[in-house]
């Protein structure tokens, strides 16, 4: 299976990652990925990146070894309504964006709330945290 595109990355920008962005996108030139998506974590992630970093994004070249660079951001979901952590006109500046439930931002935010049946996949694989 060639893959084609990939939207869930993270830069060194996020914290606990090793990479930037041109590494990336050299990376995925490589093997062939014509569309990559930097999701880096919202700033609710502990270490991550602050609001100038999202913002600042229209300095970054939308094509990069040939690849199509897409900036966004994979939010976390801090609330049991659905809450994220970004603003509404931050967010409409973005290419696009995806969320994730992380356990510590989530865990933070509510300590005393009971899991939800939204935890259920996490149970099932506690890898995706
Ligand atoms: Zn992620």
């Amino acid at each position: 299976m060639l893959d084609i595109m990939d939207l869930h990355t993270h830069t060194l920008a996020s914290g606990h990652a090793y990479n930037t962005l041109y590494e990336l996108a050299q990376t995925a030139s490589k093997r062939g990925v014509t569309l990559l998506g930097c999701s880096d974590h919202g700033p609710a992630m502990p270490g991550s990146c602050h609001f100038w970093h999202f913002k600042n994004f229209k300095v970054i070249p939308r094509t990069v070894f040939g690849v199509k660079i897409m900036m966004g951001a994979e939010l976390n979901i801090t609330d049991y309504e659905g809450s994220v952590d970004m603003d509404q006109e931050l967010l409409e500046s973005l290419d696009y964006s995806i969320a994730s439930l992380h356990t510590h931002v989530l865990k933070a935010a509510l300590p005393f709330r009971t899991p939800t049946p939204a935890w259920e996949p996490l149970k099932i694989q506690p890898s995706i945290l």
